[in-house]
């Protein structure tokens, strides 16, 4: 069986370590020419970090991430609306990580080079288009080539053009009317150093965490911010560039925000780069395969990075791929696959849309009214671990214990 992979993202990357290690043949085919570690700030949910640690990459993650300990929500005043433990001692099976997306998508990319050989992975190879028969597709690329294989899969991100080849004619994407601003900038140790922060309400918040193990071991944080302001109506939009540098006139919005342990203004403020980026996604499919030919993690279903989940569940998808094509080779492993992915993943897009598990933020500025405020007399514990519990089964990351 020799699998093409378009796209060598972490979902790409992480398919091909998975399909390599059930004795498939495997070739990642990337469109930019050089790939560098771009992004900031992403999260590894403990479902994730459990396929990662099978692979062997334990160490290497706990090198690289911080093992967070807690989310914490807290309203703009600084009030700590809830504490959501996300560690092993919390009785999940694997951490959640905090982590830089160049530098897993870097770990990822050397692991395969590393296992597959220095030619596993094409750049310069952007897929275009394909055409299938009985026997296999042929995969047709920008810079004029072709090539042959077995199966295709689709994991070439948000703007996927075998995405595009199955559902023609789809559109934009969904504009969720929010714009997000992101950075990463080295500070102080906040806290304990390993709880990430979710502030505000739904219309202006603030997300921080720290993502680099190696700066914390030093004394110091890599500290990466979200800065969300909501500032539209939902809408279809065309363009939605991750490397896009934004300006800083949003920081306006967060001079109200008082917290206990840091300066967030100050935070923005001392940041080098700011990208800008709309909160997109697409409403959930029908199908995702046809024949050969199939999609997965942001091609397959974007979503709202509410409850940071697009990588996670990009990396699950790698792995059920690969454990469904070991059973069943050829097109019905692929859709033995989309059965068991295509539904839970189309729960998490519309969880995502009704904020996820930050509902407790809107539930708590809804009723509170200044910093002298005491939450516990506006929102029960019960209440709280209801919104906490359930997004944590939608997005299938249970506790093993507790
Ligand atoms: C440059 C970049 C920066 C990002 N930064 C962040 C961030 O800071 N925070 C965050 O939460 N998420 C970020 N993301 C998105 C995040 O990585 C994904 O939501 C998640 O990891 C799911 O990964 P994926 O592999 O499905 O898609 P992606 O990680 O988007 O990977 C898709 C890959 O496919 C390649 N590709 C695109 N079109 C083609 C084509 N036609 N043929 C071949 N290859 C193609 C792309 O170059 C890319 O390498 C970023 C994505 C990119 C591409």
């Amino acid at each position: 069986m020799y699998v093409a992979i378009a796209g060598a993202g972490i979902g790409g990357l992480t398919a091909a370590l998975c399909l390599a290690e059930r004795g498939m043949r495997v070739r990642v085919l990337e469109a930019v020419d050089e790939l560098r570690p771009l992004g900031v700030g992403i999260n590894l949910m403990p479902s994730a970090s459990t396929i990662l640690h099978g692979l062997g990459l334990a160490e290497a993650l706990d090198e690289m991430a911080i093992r967070t300990r807690c989310v914490e929500y807290r309203t703009r005043y600084g009030h700590l609306i809830q504490s959501d433990p996300r560690n092993v001692e919390a009785g999940f099976a694997a951490p959640q990580y905090s982590v830089h997306r160049g530098e897993l998508q870097f770990l990822l990319l050397e692991t395969v080079r590393e296992r597959l050989g220095a030619d596993a992975v094409l750049p310069g190879k952007a897929v275009l288009r394909f055409e299938q028969d009985e026997e296999g597709v042929r995969i047709f690329f920008a810079d004029g080539s072709s090539g042959r294989h077995d199966l295709l899969i689709g994991a070439d991100g948000l703007h996927s053009a075998v995405r595009a080849q199955i559902h023609p004619g789809e559109g934009p994407l969904h504009y969720e009317g929010t714009m997000m601003w992101r950075g990463a900038v080295s500070s102080g140790v906040i806290g304990d150093g390993r709880t990430m922060v979710i502030a505000g309400d739904h219309d202006v918040k603030f997300v921080t965490y720290p993502i680099s193990e190696r700066v914390r071991r030093k004394g110091r944080a890599l500290t990466n911010w979200v800065a969300e302001l909501r500032r539209d109506r939902p809408r279809d939009i065309e363009d939605a560039d991750w490397t896009r540098e934004g300006t800083r006139e949003f920081i306006e919005s967060f001079r109200g925000f008082k917290m206990p342990d840091m300066d967030i203004v100050r935070l923005m403020e001392e940041t080098g780069t700011i990208t800008e980026f709309p909160m997109v996604d697409r409403d959930p499919i029908d199908f995702w395969t046809v024949g050969r030919v199939t999609l997965l993690g942001d091609a397959a279903h974007p979503m709202y990075p509410i409850g940071a989940n697009g990588a996670s569940q990009a990396i699950i998808d790698g792995r059920c791929l690969a454990d469904t094509l070991a059973d069943m080779p050829g097109p019905e492993g692929l859709l033995a696959y989309e059965a068991a992915r295509r539904p839970a993943t189309a729960e998490i897009v519309l969880a995502n849309r009704r904020s996820g598990p930050e509902r407790v933020l809107d539930i708590a500025a809804a009723r509170v009214t200044g910093p002298e405020d005491r939450i516990e007399d506006l929102i029960s514990a019960e209440e709280l671990e209801e919104v906490a519990a359930s997004y944590r089964n939608t997005a299938g990351f249970r506790k093993q214990t507790g």
